[in-house]
């Protein structure tokens, strides 16, 4: 195995590092974006990181239910938690035999292992009596209305795009499996986990976990994994070089390196929207208060850039 510089980096990719908006997301062109999204990190494991990748699943957990409602009364239904569950399966195995593949052709062997991950959330989570998380097909109001009567489910308008599901999007709190994986990572294995935000589970009156209808935003969950196996980086990579204040607006200006006071105040100020960049700010700095030291957001070709601070923006505390 390849020297280990004793750092830890958990590495959060972003939905289009494996599925690309207008390209069809056939299994092949899954697996052809994750070949392609994996050279930041095989940059991370040269410089000698102990490593763990987290992901998003939109895309594929939107297949998968939508699998689901069209085999309804020809195969079982499959609640919302196994559907998450088997997407950070499908992906883990597509992400894990894609970097192991590009491991041993670059001779920097190591282990690689996905892990399918329960996070722990309150039950009194505010988010559970007022989902707000939009999940998918888009609907007629008509069918949407139908459905929820039908399926209990509860649909919303999504701005003018249509009618979908929503469900709760519960904050992350602790890893279940979190001493497996910081053991793994500390012994040199790459591990594949919190896929999707990872399973949401609570703990019932009785001490046991028990599942339930919602989703994790990954870069929050990626946040609580890192704090808790003790990671100094947290590296977030997306579709944009870095993060902007006025984004999108005349005055916009990209950020290089902001503390994490400087973050908060932008936070306040109203620069990062729910949904998009609100959850990663939100995560770097939960990251960096729980004791993490950096984190970086930038794009999948700057990620190795970023790491030498000439690409992507840098949040550090104060
Ligand atoms: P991911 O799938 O990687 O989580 P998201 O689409 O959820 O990606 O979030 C990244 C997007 O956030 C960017 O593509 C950009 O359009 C948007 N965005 C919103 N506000 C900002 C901002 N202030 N600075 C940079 N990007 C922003
Ligand atoms: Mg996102």
């Amino acid at each position: 195995m390849s020297q280990l510089n004793g750092k830890t980096a958990v590495v959060a990719l972003g939905g289009n590092a494996i599925t690309q908006p207008g390209i069809e997301d056939t299994i092949a062109n899954q697996f052809a974006h994750t070949r392609k999204s994996l050279d930041g990190i095989v940059e991370l494991a040269r410089a000698g990181y102990k490593l763990v990748i987290t992901h998003g699943n939109g895309p594929q957990v939107g297949n998968a239910i939508l699998r689901v409602e069209l085999a309804r009364g020809q195969a079982p239904i499959l609640p919302l938690g196994v559907c998450v569950a088997d997407t950070e399966g499908g992906m883990g195995y597509m992400i894990e035999q894609s970097l192991q593949n590009r491991l041993k052709k670059e001779g920097l062997e190591r282990p690689v292992v996905t892990i399918i991950t329960q996070i722990i959330i309150d039950p009194e989570d505010p988010q559970i009596a007022k989902p707000s998380k939009y999940i998918g097909q888009f609907y007629s109001e008509d069918e949407a209305k139908r459905f929820a009567k039908e399926r209990g489910w509860i649909v919303k308008k999504d701005a003018n795009r249509g009618w979908r599901r929503v469900v709760p999007s519960p904050q992350p709190l602790s890893v279940v499996a979190s001493e497996t994986i910081k053991a793994l990572v500390n012994q040199g294995t790459v591990v594949i986990s919190a896929g999707g935000g990872g399973i949401p589970v609570y703990i019932d009156d009785k001490g046991n976990l028990e599942g339930l209808d919602a989703v994790i935003d990954k870069d929050l969950a990626s946040a609580v994994l890192g704090n808790e196996i003790q990671a100094e980086i947290l590296i977030i990579l997306t579709s944009v070089d870095r993060v902007a204040v006025n984004f999108g607006r005349l005055d916009e200006q990209w950020l290089n390196q902001v503390t994490v006071s400087e973050m908060e105040q932008y936070v306040k100020d109203g620069h990062f929207p729910p949904g998009s960049m609100g959850p990663k700010i939100q995560a770097a700095l939960q990251f960096l208060k729980g004791g993490g030291k950096e984190v970086i957001i930038t794009s999948f070709n700057n990620a190795g850039k970023a790491l030498d601070g000439t690409a992507g923006t840098r949040i550090v505390p104060d």
